[in-house]
């Protein structure tokens, strides 16, 4: 068998600490699960229904990279979360055994064209274009679960040009990781190389071409870049 073209790329993610770097197979992302961020955007808080959708494995962009300015929107939000990276998927996962699925962990922003969000739900729209665009994902270095253990209580924060944008704990997680993974397992055949975003606390703004931003989840990992 032969490919009719060049098969692409596999993206794929350094792993801290070692040359090995971690093949991406999907990116799944949870929405309004950080109270905060809920009311500010507001929605109600859903203890019951998380909300999910997804970006392209190759919206990636590591290395503390530049990040272009995506094109048709004129109001780019940042969303910092947790970012999970899973060794071994399933179905029907219980959510006591999840974190057994989990390889590591990582800090990302969730990249938001906030306008084309915000027609979308006005007309009851899917939010690819919103969510899943080119670039969409920056993502730290990944870090271990078998060296940093499973977090349960850390400051997760992104500063923008020096200044403090967002700052919680990630405890406070309406769905925590264990559960997001149970939940997502219900309607998903989960993979290894699987990506999860976590989701973001309040404090979602705008960035605009030469911000410098850098997210942080603490003692863990750090992501620094340029909006350009
Ligand atoms: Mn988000």
């Amino acid at each position: 068998m032969t490919f009719a073209i060049a098969p692409h790329a596999v993206p794929a993610i350094p792993v801290a600490g070692t040359d090995m770097r971690f093949p991406v197979h999907r990116i799944y992302c949870i929405g309004r699960n950080y109270a905060d961020h809920a009311k500010e955007m507001g929605s109600e808080v859903d203890r019951v229904q998380p909300i999910f959708f997804n970006k392209p494995a190759d919206a990636i962009v590591i290395g503390d990279g530049d990040v272009p300015y995506p094109s048709v929107t004129r109001d780019l939000h940042h969303e910092v979360e947790m970012v999970v990276a899973l060794a071994t998927g399933g179905r029907n996962i219980a959510v006591e055994h999840a974190l057994e699925h989990v390889y590591a962990y990582a800090v990302g922003l969730d990249l938001t064209r906030r306008d084309l969000q915000a027609a979308a739900k006005s007309k009851g729209n899917p939010w690819d274009v919103a969510k899943g665009f080119d670039n969409s994902a920056p993502v730290s270095d990944l870090h271990r679960a078998s060296e940093i253990g499973h977090p349960q209580h850390l400051q997760l924060s992104l500063s923008v040009n020096g200044a403090r944008r967002q700052q919680t704990d990630i405890g406070e997680m309406i769905f925590s990781v264990a559960e997001i993974i149970h939940e997502l397992s219900k309607l998903y055949d989960l993979q290894s190389g699987d990506l999860i975003f976590t989701g973001t606390p309040a404090g979602v703004a705008a960035l605009v071409r030469g911000d410098r931003f850098c997210a942080e989840l603490e003692g863990v990992a750090v992501l620094e870049g340029r909006i350009v």
